[in-house]
């Protein structure tokens, strides 16, 4: 019996987990579940697996959540230190970092700091502090499993061991990297200005969080992944080709030297990456449908086109400039995508904004923690300043 923390548990990514917790409860004990602000779900969360602890970030929600739940074993926990105490706790086996954005990084830090068995969907902490989060996994021991289908795709694709350890005399030629292109692939160019979070939020093939999916619209997430990939495997930018792949069922491949492309296929549904890293090296049922490749019957590849998705061409800077400016890209992201959804700024100003906070900042090496927390809080400063211009 393993025992589970998912940080993040009333997201997407959590309910996905808990679907498949649920298949399987001779395997799984939920130690801890964890939420922001969303008192009703987590309740519901509550009655239905009794985890020993619930911790609400929000210190009003966790007094609510308290009260609604006097009933029940479970105990709750408030704010960061709830978050860090369930991430590192010694009972626990598997911490799913499920958290969005760069708020899931210090517990995520604190499962790796534990040496737990990570299930990393919350790939803005890595991206954002990727040397010192990979050194920190090599130094405690914590083993690191992406569950971004792309990445648990290169990693079913790779030798074991590449996590951490990089791909040199593997014989790997390239590592190739597929995304859908989102909503907008197909719409002219001059209609992407007046999009609303609403199309943006539509993706043709996954059902996921606002944020993740109007990075995918962007293809921002693609950028983000480019550099998890890089930091999760240790290689370049150029070690990575980025296809546009519009049916999402090879999820992302790898060349080698022989000829030899490796590719992991499936429906697009998060719940098999999650089951993959959850069992691993076991295989599990998700409660995914069957890949039915006659239905499919076609798999189409382009290129990805740079006036379409500048995004991606500032995720590639960033990586090249390196130090905080990856933490500074991912900053600015954060603040753009959510002044989006609150019809701030229109779609075709988040790569504006991200890219104007990226000049105006000088960019330095990569620091410690404090000093990658520093360029955060700095970019965000920034980006909200620059939208307070704007409005
Ligand atoms: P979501 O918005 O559906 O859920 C986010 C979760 O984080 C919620 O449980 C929420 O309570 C919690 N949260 C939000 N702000 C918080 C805060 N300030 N403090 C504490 N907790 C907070 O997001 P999602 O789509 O499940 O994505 C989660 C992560 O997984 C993201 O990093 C995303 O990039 C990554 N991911 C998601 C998918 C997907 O299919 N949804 C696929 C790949 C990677
Ligand atoms: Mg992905």
């Amino acid at each position: 019996m393993k025992q589970l923390t998912i940080l993040g548990a009333t997201g997407s990514i959590g309910q996905s987990t808990l679907d498949i917790v649920a298949l399987h409860p001779e395997r799984y004990h939920l130690f801890a579940l964890t939420a922001n602000d969303n008192r009703a779900k987590m309740e519901t969360l509550c009655r239905r697996f009794t985890p020993d602890f619930a911790v609400m970030s929000n210190a009003d929600s966790a007094q609510e959540l308290h009260r609604a739940i006097a009933d029940l074993p479970t105990v709750v926990l408030a704010g960061d230190e709830g978050l860090t105490r369930v991430a590192a706790a010694s009972e626990v086996d598997i911490v799913v970092a499920a958290i969005v954005g760069s708020v899931g990084l210090m517990p995520t830090l604190a499962a790796v700091r534990a040496g737990k068995r990570i299930l990393l969907a919350n790939k803005e902490s890595l991206v954002m502090a990727g040397a010192l989060f990979m050194d920190e996994v090599r130094r405690s021991g914590a083993e690191l499993l992406p569950v971004d289908s792309e990445h648990n795709a290169i990693f079913q694709c790779l030798p074991a061991g590449s996590v951490g350890a990089g791909i040199s005399g593997k014989g790997v030629r390239k590592i190739i990297l597929t995304g859908s292109g989102g909503p907008f692939r197909d719409i002219d160019l001059r209609a992407i200005e007046d999009v609303t979070p609403e199309q943006a939020c539509a993706h043709p093939n996954w059902d996921m969080g606002p944020k993740i999916s109007v990075d995918s619209a962007t293809m921002m997430n693609k950028g983000l992944e480019l550099i998890e990939a890089c930091w999760l495997f240790s290689v370049d930018h150029s070690d990575v080709e980025i296809l546009l792949h519009r049916q999402s069922i090879i999820h992302s491949m790898v060349s080698y030297d022989d000829g030899s492309v490796i590719a992991q296929l499936g429906n697009p549904d998060m719940r098999t990456p999650i089951a993959n890293a959850l069992a691993w090296p076991d295989r599990i049922k998700s409660g995914v449908e069957p890949l039915n490749l006659l239905q499919v019957s076609q798999l189409d590849f382009t290129l990805a086109d740079d006036r379409r998705y500048p995004c991606l061409a500032l995720a590639r800077q960033a990586w090249q400039q390196g130090g905080d400016s990856i933490a500074v890209l991912n900053a600015a992201n954060e603040v753009a995508v959510a002044h989006f959804l609150e019809r701030h700024i229109r779609f075709t100003e988040i790569a504006k904004l991200i890219n104007e906070v990226m000049e105006r900042t000088p960019g330095g090496p990569a620091g410690d923690l404090a000093a990658i927390l520093e360029a955060d809080a700095g970019a965000r400063r920034l980006a909200s300043e620059l939208v307070k211009t704007r409005l």
